[in-house]
């Protein structure tokens, strides 16, 4: 698989995601009482550059998805700002109306997790794929025909198959079709939502490179979210780790995995499987669940379960701040802390 590092990546912030928070209201059934607000992403800070893979990471319920679904405003953010550089213009998504976002949308695409419940049973793949193009009438008649040919053999499927219904297709297929539907606008920027998550090894190798492959040739931007640390290792140029609702690391693929600056990301990296069967690093096991988002814990919401947690944790909220130059980490101790990484990267 390609390294992260063979992407022409530039400096130009594609998407720029500032302060952005999910809240949602807890009501009883009955009397619409409200009983509790769930946090399920605050005050998340980050750009994607152009050309750029970034990978977005943290355990389920971290609040990684919704993160993704309030920038393609597939869920409403309660607060917060997204602004996506559109030519000359950067356009305010959050300010969008109806209309404008809908002809706005074909610019940022998702790939969903489920190959099995994204696609829909009663259309073919022509009709799959060919309804993005129906809808922002981009084509029709033979035009349309030949440009879901040419999408379906981008992603590496048989046009003979065009007529088949989803079911007629393996896990891996299903992807591929879900793919040439994300592209068939032309985006900029794809959010790749635990794309590979229900596929096997071999099958999550060959989306992988299929991405990479489609990058390169179609200058495409990625935020590619995923619990598992091992899937971005070889794909993403930069990592955003995420707990409770907040982001706790920011830094280069390498330099993270190499040398965490929060001990979540440390118990994250101590899962992923070594190249090297004489690395004898320790598995970090995590105690305890992540927290109810209704009730986080006082301090910072990592230390019930963080091995270095002190008085001052249990109390002070750590702030997400610049620890060493293109990295950030939300830990009262990132500098001092001794934390184990994975050495062998690339191997
Ligand atoms: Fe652990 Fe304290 Fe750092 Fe939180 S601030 S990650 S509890 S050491």
């Amino acid at each position: 698989m390609n390294q992260p590092t063979d992407q022409k990546k530039s400096d130009e912030k594609l998407l720029e995601v500032r302060g952005l928070s999910k809240s949602f209201e807890i009501r009883t059934h009955l009397s619409r009482r409200l009983v509790g607000i769930v946090r399920a992403v605050d005050d998340v800070t980050f750009h994607v550059s152009r050309g750029e893979t970034v990978g977005l990471v943290g355990e389920s319920g971290c609040g990684k998805t919704t993160t993704g679904r309030c920038i393609l405003r597939g869920v409403e953010p309660t607060t917060g700002q997204v602004s996506f550089q559109l030519g000359q213009r950067q356009v305010d998504v959050l300010a969008l109306g109806r209309r404008d976002l809908q002809s706005f949308r074909r610019h940022m695409q998702i790939i969903f997790q489920d190959p099995y419940a994204s696609l829909d049973a009663r259309m073919t793949v022509m009709q799959i794929v060919a309804e993005p193009l129906t809808i922002h009438r981009i084509a029709k008649g033979q035009e349309l025909t030949d440009r879901v040919r040419e999408l379906i053999q981008q992603v590496g499927l048989d046009p003979k198959y065009l007529n088949r219904y989803p079911h007629a297709f393996s896990g891996g297929q299903r992807q591929r079709i879900g793919i040439a539907r994300a592209l068939a606008l032309h985006p900029s920027l794809v959010v790749a939502d635990e794309a590979v998550s229900a596929l096997d090894m071999s099958m999550q190798a060959q989306i992988l490179n299929l991405l990479k492959e489609l990058q390169g040739r179609l200058k495409l931007t990625y935020l590619f979210i995923a619990h598992d640390l091992s899937v971005i290792r070889h794909f993403s140029n930069r990592v955003l780790v995420m707990y409770a609702g907040k982001l706790v690391e920011i830094g280069q693929t390498q330099s993270l995995f190499a040398a965490p600056k929060h001990p979540y990301t440390e118990a994250l990296l101590s899962a992923v499987p070594r190249a090297n069967p004489k690395d004898k690093s320790n598995r970090i096991i995590l105690t305890g669940e992540v927290p109810d988002p209704v009730r986080r814990p006082p301090g910072c919401p990592f230390h019930p379960r963080c091995r270095f947690a002190d008085d001052r944790c249990k109390q002070e909220v750590p702030a997400l701040r610049e620890v060493a130059p293109d990295r950030w980490s939300a830990c009262h101790y990132a500098e001092q802390l001794d934390m184990s990484g994975i050495g062998e990267f690339g191997a």
